[in-house]
């Protein structure tokens, strides 16, 4: 889901960066293992939580602001009955502390009912919400995810579940990974381009859903596989195994690149890959191509970390003499500084949440490696912090490309005019963060480390280029944005 940058051409709504789940099992209710694998997404949302049970007769539901730990207690879980179920965490953005959009959706219609956890965003939600409007259907937020649940509830109408997800998969345009109830029966839904993750887990006595593999680890669960872009998985009601459709193909993917450098735990096997692996290999090819010798190379904790091991080898084997360090601890307890609504708060947070450890700088070059840069506001102020402590030299490598333009798909970036590198070129970013040395990762580099060919990611924020038709932004393919008014009914089932 969107949410009002100020800069989207389109109607506001919650940018949505989430996690989703959900789980099938025999004979044993499905609340607790959802609250688990809430618990193991929670670094894709931290505003609100929710789970939606059904216990063969009616649905269970409790949805609440907040982190999961403080979003349950012990009676919330008993309460919520029955041996199938979804879930969802929803990421938090400045000025959106709203309950009408945490998730998940649940929805009541004539044959039955729906509950629905989205990750990711559409582009033509408004074009759809307004059709529907005019049908007659009343929408109670401005979110997508209830868009796509009418849409949904509609084609049930008309058509069985597997017809109706295809009718629905034909008329949005855009990013979601969707974990579904239908009564009691659980799905999950991947867009056709891929570009948020889901994977299947088998369990001893079911199966589960979720955005991430750890989430299945935490389960003591074994990853059978990536849910397939387009492809619909229908878990059975007993947990005895699942079905699978592949309902829409398209010759390119448009996996998000970020997720693996930024969003997903390193824990995760996201497309066949280790989330870990990629971005040591991301940092190994950092060195490759911008590696320079410095006393020390030392990560911004913790998204930096696997970066630098990487970094750190590679110039091992190269014969550079550059010691890995850990320079700079985190206080755990600080939030994420990132969606501090003002420029001062962001940068006081900055110095909350990381303190260098004198002696490890003082009177050294140091490498400092971190997967991105976004405002600039994290590097700026870090590289006054270690030269503050005395560093001689320090070289900011970055395991990104330059991130140029938004993020339409559900990853919170900020607006172009909020993003250093819009109008700016690297030596321009240099000077302003002050470094001595600022190079970054080429979109070839990371490529090749998630061994896709370009054609398949989706690198819209590093291009400007998108693989989806969004108003007032260049597209990188031949993309058809799917006509909305009556158009649909007679679409090929
Ligand atoms: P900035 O300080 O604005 O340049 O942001 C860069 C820092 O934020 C880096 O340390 C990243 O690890 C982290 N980061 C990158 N993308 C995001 C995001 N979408 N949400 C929160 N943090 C992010």
């Amino acid at each position: 889901m969107t949410h009002g940058s100020g800069q989207s051409p389109h109607r506001s709504g919650p940018t949505e960066k989430c996690g989703v789940v959900g789980v099938a099992l025999d004979d044993r209710a499905a609340a607790r293992p959802l609250y688990y694998s809430l618990y193991a997404l929670q670094h894709r949302g931290q505003e609100s939580a929710g789970i939606v049970t059904h216990d063969g007769f009616q649905q269970h539901d409790h949805v609440s602001m907040g982190l999961v730990g403080d979003a349950f207690d012990e009676a919330d879980i008993e309460r919520l009955n029955g041996e199938s179920g979804i879930g969802h965490v929803r990421y938090p953005t400045a000025g959106s502390l709203d309950k009408s959009c945490a998730q998940p959706f649940t929805v009541s219609f004539k044959s039955g009912s729906l509950a629905l956890s989205h990750n990711g965003n559409l582009v033509n939600a408004d074009e759809i919400r307004d059709e529907l409007a005019g049908l007659g259907h009343a929408f109670t937020s401005d979110g997508d995810t209830e868009v796509i649940a009418h849409d949904l509830a509609r084609n049930l109408l008309e058509a069985d579940l597997v017809r109706a997800v295809k009718r629905t998969m034909s008329r949005i345009h855009g990013s979601y990974s969707l974990t579904i109830m239908h009564d009691e029966t659980v799905l999950g839904v991947r867009d056709p381009e891929g570009n948020r993750p889901l994977c299947i887990g088998e369990l001893e006595d079911g199966y589960v859903l979720a955005s991430e593999s750890a989430a299945i680890d935490t389960l003591d669960g074994d990853l059978v596989r990536d849910v397939e872009p387009g492809e619909l998985v229908v878990l059975h009601e007993d947990g005895s195994g699942f079905d699978s459709y592949q309902l829409v193909e398209r010759e390119n993917t448009a996996h998000c690149f970020f997720e693996h450098v930024y969003f997903a735990r390193p824990d995760s096997v996201i497309d066949d890959e280790l989330v870990y692996e990629v971005r040591r290999e991301l940092g190994r090819q950092l060195w490759d191509e911008s590696g320079i010798e410095t006393d020390v190379v030392m990560p911004v904790p913790d998204s930096g970390r696997a970066f630098a091991s990487g970094y750190a080898e590679a110039s091992q084997e190269a014969g550079a003499g550059t010691e890995f360090a850990e320079g700079l601890m985190k206080n755990r307890y600080v939030g994420r500084t990132f969606i501090m609504p003002t420029q001062d708060e962001r940068e006081r947070a900055v110095r909350l949440k990381l303190n260098p450890i004198k002696s490890t700088v003082e009177g050294k070059t140091v490498t400092l490696i971190d997967d991105s840069i976004v405002r600039g506001t994290t590097s700026t102020q870090l590289v006054a912090l270690l030269k503050d402590c005395g560093a001689e030299e320090v070289h900011m490598r970055i395991g990104a490309p330059p991130i140029v333009a938004p993020c339409y798909m559900g990853i919170d970036m900020a607006t172009r005019e909020e993003l250093i590198a819009a109008n700016q070129d690297v030596d321009d970013i240099r000077d302003a963060i002050e470094a001595d040395s600022l190079s970054y990762l080429s979109i070839d580099a990371v490529a090749k480390a998630l061994s896709r060919s370009r054609a398949d990611l989706c690198l819209g924020c590093v291009t400007g280029e998108y693989p989806y038709d969004i108003d007032g932004e260049a597209t990188d393919r031949e993309v058809e944005r799917p006509v909305i008014e009556g158009a649909d009914l007679a679409a090929d089932d």
